[in-house]
This record gives C-alpha cells, structure tokens and sequence, in this order.
C-alpha cells in the first residue's frame, strides 16, 4: 500500500534513462538495526527484456563515439560520484553494515576511481600488427565492442564491484545491463541519478534490481546478451555457466576463495600482525585470509599475539568512527557463518576468541543486528569444512607448519585458488613459494595493495578469466584479424 511503502526507501529499476517502478518489490534490510532500510523491484523476465531492448537501441550510437568523448563522460561521472561521496558513503553502510570509515576510505574512493582508471587507460591500448613480405601481406588486428554486456555483483563490496564492471564495459563502447545484489542495491540507484547529468546518453547503462534466481537468470539466459561479467559465489558461477552454455556466451566469472597466509618464522610479526588481522576480519572481502600457516617456531608467539589483537577489534555501530567492523549481511548468513563455529567445535577444533566464547556488547540501537565477533580456531584438521569451505564471515583458522615444500602442498589442497599472502623476510623464499602457489593473486609482506593495470582473479573453482587495464579491455572487445595483400 501507499502508506507502507511511503515508510521507506523505494528504488525503481533505470531502463532507457528512465526511473520505472515494477510491479512487486523485495524488502532490504539495514543489517546494523535489522530494520527495513528500502525496498527493491523484484524484477524478472519483463524488466530485463526491456532493459535489454533499451541497451541494445542504444548501442550504436555508443560504440560509434570515440574512445575520448567516451573517457571524458566516464571522467565526468567520476567527478559527479566524488562530488557525492559522503551520501554515497552513508548509503553504502547502511544498506551493507559496513563501517562507514571503511565505504569512505575504500568502497566509494575505488568507485570512483573504477571510471577514471577505465577513462584513462582505454586512450592507450594499441592493437598488433604483423607484415609477411614474402607474401606481400602484411597483418593487424582490430577490437570493436562486443554489444549488451551483462554485469552481475555481490553484497560485500556494492558499488565498488559493479563499477569495476560498468567502467570497462562502457569505455570500451558495450552498453550494460547491470543487476546489483538484491542486498544492496542503494548506490546503484543512486548512481543512475548521475548519469544523465555526466552525460551518459540513454540506455547506455541500465539498472534492473532483484534477485538472482529471476532478474540475474533471465539476463543470463537472454539471447541479446552476449557476454556476461559476474562476481558472486562459485555455486551461481557454475549455474552461470549452465544457463548460458546455450548461448555460447562469453564469461567473465570471480568467484569464491578460500585464501591462505603462509608466515614463515623469520617473517616481521610487527607488520604481518596487524595486516593479518585486517586481512582476515575486514568487512568480507573475498581476498580475506581464511587459513593461516605458521612456522612451528613462531607458532605460539603469532597465536598469542594474534588473538589478544583479535579481542582488541572493536565490532559495533557502523557509523561509529572508532568500530573496526561492522555487520554481516544479513540474518541467514550470520547464522550460516555461525554454524561453521560450531561444527569446527563438534570436530574437536578449539575456538580461542570470538564466537562461543566472548561476549559482544552492542549499543541499544544495534541488539537486533547481525554482528560477530572476529573468531579464531586452532587445533584444525586441513579436511575440516572450516579449512577447505568458503565462510565468508570474521572468522579465520590458524594452523602449524614445518617446511615450505609440506606448507604450499597444503595451502593448494583446496578447489579454491583467488589469492594468498606470504610473509618472510627472504626474497628467495618468497619468490619460490608465490611461484608454486595456485592463486590468482599473491600478496608477499603486503595484503591488498592493487594496481588496476594488472589482472585480477582466480585460479579453480574461484574464477574464470581475468580482469583489470588490458584484461578487461579484451574482455569487452571482440578481435578481428584482417589481412591485406597487395
Ligand atoms: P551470490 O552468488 O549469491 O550472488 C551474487 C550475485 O549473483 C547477486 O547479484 C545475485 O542476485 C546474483 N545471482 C544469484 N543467483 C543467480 C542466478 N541463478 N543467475 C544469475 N544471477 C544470480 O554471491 P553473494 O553471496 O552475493 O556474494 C558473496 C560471494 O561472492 C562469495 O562467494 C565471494 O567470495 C564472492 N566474491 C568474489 C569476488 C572475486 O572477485 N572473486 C569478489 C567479491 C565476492
């Protein structure tokens, strides 16, 4: 009803430079309170086929431009988000739970940063060529974009994410589809109040909001997208890929990880200490370390310095400056992390701090959100579901090791590969063991440092393909070999 719905924030899908309101939505909640934060179309087969009708009539107007006239639109819409960036900031902590230091200084500062990396780099990419002077030929290749492109995103990083797919899709003159998580759908929407205004003509970028199993699969399955970028779970992946498998679609897939550390005992506990601590416990990212292996001879140290630090990781209100993280997505997946605490207990495993064992004080006006505190268990076996299964939640293993050659067996002994860190002082070592590792990303003495120009994403069942400058420049071009004789 009206008065219902007056009550909260109501999101309409952005087809054709429009705000359209569906016939049915889904509520969102603000994971901190637990209260209904907005509600979102609950899209299906319709939206996306008009979403898809609008990008694909405005494509060749967009791929005809210039790859300058569409940087300077890219740039200028980076200015207006930046403009923007505290409401943007609020609205992203609210809708996910994280803290709003976090969406100030990471999330929304990357969005940004997303339309003016792609607004750079697609000015400098050169395609090939190749003469054969005894043929009298001489050869070069051509790159045109591909059409409707498809982008499907997560909860954990909203904006951040579907801009890092938005942003190369459309310098590279492909007009979009996007569908956020139904989670978090805030910054999209409001988003697509700028891009009149950065000049982004209509039906460019298309927004269509809701679930996965309707809105995400008809896109998938629609016939007039081509090509689809998608970061989510490993288990969607796989029906992605299913689902459009038909249509010989072009996939992009970033995918689950289950990501060790390896610290070697002659590694600087000073800075491994609080970059592991951040790396395991900030808002999940899908980069967080999970697993962590410790040379016998630091072992206890690292333990026990690692858990009084853990203890010390303030969990609360996420608008409160001083609280280092902040809620977990929602109800179902708080008890689903939850649960892996426990079966970790039922197999014999120790929980040191955290969930089960220390007690969590929340302000009155967060008792009913989904908080936990940062968890650590030892005492593990490397077959638990703790050390092969993605948790995506604060909670981290940490186990011995002896020899390099005993610890990366183990840490490639999961399907997972997205990334890793190592941590020692020996530059030979280091380079050795990022060598033999099965991840996408190695990250030694360092955690989360990223150069957009390089390709990002993983190895088994946390991906397929790469993207980043070139990557996603490739991505979202088709190839031709033309050949020219005289
Ligand atoms: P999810 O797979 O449940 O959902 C991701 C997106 O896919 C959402 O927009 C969802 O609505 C949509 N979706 C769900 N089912 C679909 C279907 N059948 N067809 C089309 N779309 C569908 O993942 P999530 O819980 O939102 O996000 C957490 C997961 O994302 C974790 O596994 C995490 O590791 C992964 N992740 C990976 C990366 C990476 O770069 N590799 C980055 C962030 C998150």
């Amino acid at each position: 009803t009206m008065a219902h719905s007056k009550a909260f924030l109501v999101l309409e899908n952005f087809i054709g430079g429009k705000f359209v309101p569906c016939p049915s939505y889904i509520d969102s909640y603000n994971p901190s309170t637990g209260d209904i934060y907005c509600r979102v179309p609950d899209s299906g087969k319709e939206e996306v086929e008009t979403a898809v009708k609008a990008a694909k009539d405005a494509f060749p107007i967009w791929s005809s431009k210039t790859p300058l006239e569409r940087s300077q639109i890219l740039n200028k819409l980076a200015d207006l988000i930046e403009d923007d960036l505290e409401a943007f900031a609020q609205a992203e902590s609210k809708d996910q739970g994280k803290t709003i230091t976090f969406a100030r200084t990471i999330d929304i500062p990357r969005a940004v940063y997303n339309f003016r990396f792609f607004a750079s780099s697609i000015l400098h990419h050169m395609t090939e060529c190749t003469e054969m002077a005894t043929m009298g030929c001489m050869h070069y290749t051509s790159r045109t974009p591909v059409g409707v492109a498809g982008l499907i995103s997560p909860w954990n990083l909203p904006l951040y994410l579907l801009t890092w797919k938005i942003a190369p899709a459309i310098a590279c003159g492909n007009t979009v589809v996007a569908k956020p998580s139904e989670m978090t759908s805030v910054t999209a929407w409001m988003m697509c109040k700028l891009l009149e205004r950065a000049g982004v003509p209509h039906g460019v970028v298309n927004v269509v909001f809701g679930t996965g199993a309707k809105a995400g699969e008809a896109l998938v399955c629609h016939p007039d997208v081509p090509v689809i970028s998608f970061t989510g779970s490993t288990l969607t992946g796989q029906r992605i890929m299913e689902k459009s498998a038909p249509h010989c679609k072009r996939l992009s897939l970033e995918l689950g990880g289950k990501n060790p550390a390896i610290i070697f005992d002659d590694a600087d506990l000073t800075q491994c200490i609080p970059t592991t601590l951040r790396s395991s416990f900030a808002n999940q990212i899908c980069l967080c370390t999970s697993r962590i292996f410790v040379q016998r001879g630091i072992y206890s140290e690292f333990l026990k310095r690692f858990v009084a630090e853990s203890k010390k990781w303030k969990v609360g209100n996420p608008a409160d400056p001083t609280v280092d993280m902040g809620a977990l997505i929602s109800k179902e997946h708080l008890e689903k992390v939850r649960s892996y605490v426990k079966k970790a207990q039922a197999e014999g495993a120790k929980v040191l701090c955290g969930e089960g064992v220390d007690s969590l004080a929340l302000p009155t006006g967060n008792q009913k959100g989904y908080f936990m505190l940062p968890t650590v268990i030892a005492e593990v076996n490397d077959e638990s579901c703790c050390m092969q299964e993605e948790i995506f939640g604060p909670v981290t293993c940490v186990v011995p090791f002896d020899t390099e050659e005993e610890v990366i067996k183990r840490a490639n002994s999961v399907k997972y590969g997205l990334s890793a860190t190592v941590w020692s002082s020996n530059v030979g070592r280091v380079h050795r063991v990022a060598q033999r590792l099965q991840s996408g990303l190695v990250w030694t003495n360092c955690w989360l440092i990223r150069d957009l120009n390089l390709p990002f994403g993983g190895m088994k069942a946390s991906g397929m393909g790469r993207e980043g400058g070139k990557d996603s420049y490739e991505f979202f071009t088709e190839v031709k070999t033309i050949t020219i004789k005289h």
